[in-house]
């Protein structure tokens, strides 16, 4: 663990508030329905009244243009949450499941309940939407919750710090600032549920840490996301597509496309495409558009330039570390072990690499951890089955990118090296609360079948009644 100077000191970390929410949630306070809308509203109104100061922040740790923040760090949290508003009624309520005989006369149902007391440690890359759509989640279920925020984007900690809990109910809410010191002194708490987003190194000290406790996690982690384009797709809406992707957030999107595979011979024009997608969107000096954001500190800038060393730079590769400024960059030409094509990437860089038969595309993606999302550009119907059914990915989405984020009825996350569980939409919810198993049996007819001592009649009986 790396001593950061903006870490908390023992002075400033809350560890009275912890306990005192501790016992709170082993004391059972009840969180009602309305409680939980009165929370849910809370942060709509926090979303509301700091729209202005988010936007700012974002464009202070992020250079991100207001247009793209609103859309992902504003409409995407809103959206989120007013589902939650509209369902939550209905997620509660106890869902009936069928009682076989052998339990009869009783009814049976699952009930959700909150987990009690929820860990959720932040990202940087949205640091707005990555904290308040778990804490929304981990609210309407029921949960009282512990934020850390990301050290990496600090004034939109900064702002959440400041003002997010005079939002909430103050005894069920802490919000902490601070770096992996702070994250590893709550690690070392008793939590009933640990949300993480981050990098997968990081996740797996998270799920060692829940372990103590058996304390269940959601991981939300990263990866390589690959772009498979097949022999048919139309170059220039491809290449636009992926551009899009990629560049946004100056690449610094989990579910960016991160590396591309293209035949042997569309990779140089899907190149010229992707030129002329780039050129489009960010004009010639990608520099001075006001849509292209900015790395987010010095070590990820150094981070990222060593990473283009090898290969040839076919597209951009400027870069100035006072602006932390990297061109959307196009690398090509890689040798097969490039550090590019092992590590997650994070930045604006795209790397492309051909192939000669689609089968080769596909064990490239097999031979690495299973991605967050996988994208397959083709109009062939059978090649999308074979990947769909035969690469195992987060998600998948056929022609596109990222689009499968803002459709709320599909689950978010990865398998494996890129996640565990999942949330959006009522998976948010799901993540947050306990499935309770229940049966309420009668008191009347007690079948002496069951009991000892047994006998052939019994045993026949009881099979027979197992059966039903
Ligand atoms: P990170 O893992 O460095 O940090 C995440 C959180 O963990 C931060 O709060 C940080 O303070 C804390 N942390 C860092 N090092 C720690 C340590 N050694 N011990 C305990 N806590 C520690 O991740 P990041 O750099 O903030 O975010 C980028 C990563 O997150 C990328 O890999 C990206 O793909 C991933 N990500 C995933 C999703 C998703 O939904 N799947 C979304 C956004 C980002």
């Amino acid at each position: 663990m790396q001593n950061n100077p903006n870490d908390m000191s023992d002075a400033a970390f809350p560890q009275t508030r912890l306990e005192a929410l501790r016992r709170a949630v082993d004391e059972g306070i009840p969180r009602p329905l309305s409680w939980r809308l009165a929370q849910l509203e809370g942060l709509l109104r926090f979303v509301a009244d700091h729209e202005a100061a988010m936007l700012d922040a974002l464009q202070a740790d992020l250079g991100r243009c207001p247009t793209e923040a609103r859309l992902v760090d504003i409409l995407m949290v809103r959206s989120e949450i007013q589902l939650m508003l509209r369902n939550l009624r209905k997620w509660l309520r106890p869902r009936r499941v069928h009682t076989p005989l052998a339990a009869q006369p009783g009814t049976s149902w699952i009930q959700q309940e909150p987990f009690g007391l929820a860990l959720i440690l932040g990202a940087w890359n949205y640091p707005f939407q990555q904290i308040l759509i778990p804490l929304a989640g981990a609210l309407a279920a029921g949960n009282a919750a512990v934020v850390k925020l990301s050290e990496v984007a600090p004034q939109s900690a900064s702002l959440m710090a400041r003002h997010l809990e005079q939002y909430v109910d103050p005894q069920a809410v802490i919000v902490i600032e601070g770096g992996p010191e702070s994250a590893s002194r709550l690690l070392a708490f008793r939590f009933d549920k640990i949300f993480f987003t981050g990098q997968s190194r990081v996740g797996r000290l998270v799920l060692a840490a829940a372990a103590a406790n058996l304390t269940p996690a959601t991981l939300e982690l990263g990866g390589k996301n690959p772009a498979i384009v097949a022999v048919d797709s139309p170059l220039e809406v491809t290449a636009r597509r992926i551009a899009w992707g990629r560049f946004m957030n100056a690449g610094q999107l989990c579910v960016a496309p991160d590396y591309l595979l293209a035949p042997e011979p569309l990779r140089l024009p899907l190149i010229e495409a992707l030129k002329q997608a780039i050129t489009r969107f960010y004009g010639p000096d990608p520099r001075r558009s006001e849509s292209f954001g900015r790395i987010v500190n010095r070590r990820h800038f150094a981070r990222l330039l060593a990473l283009m060393r090898e290969g040839r730079i076919a597209i951009g590769g400027q870069t100035d570390e006072d602006d932390l400024y990297i061109a959307p960059t196009v690398i090509t030409d890689l040798p097969g072990d490039a550090a590019i094509l092992e590590e997650e990437i994070f930045g604006p860089i795209l790397p492309v690499v051909g192939y000669t038969e689609i089968e080769e595309a596909l064990a490239f993606v097999r031979k690495r951890p299973k991605p967050l999302a996988l994208y397959l550009f083709t109009g062939d119907r059978r090649l999308q089955q074979r990947v769909i059914q035969g690469i195992s990915s987060g998600s998948v989405v056929v022609n596109d990118v990222l689009v499968n984020q803002i459709v709320p009825g599909l689950p978010f996350g990865g398998i494996g090296n890129s996640g565990m569980g999942s949330f959006h939409g009522h998976y948010t919810f799901d993540a947050f609360s306990h499935a309770k198993a229940v049966v309420r049996r009668s008191m009347h007819a007690d079948l002496d079948l069951r009991y000892p001592p047994f006998t052939a009649l019994k045993d026949r009986l009881l099979q027979w009644l197992l059966s039903r």
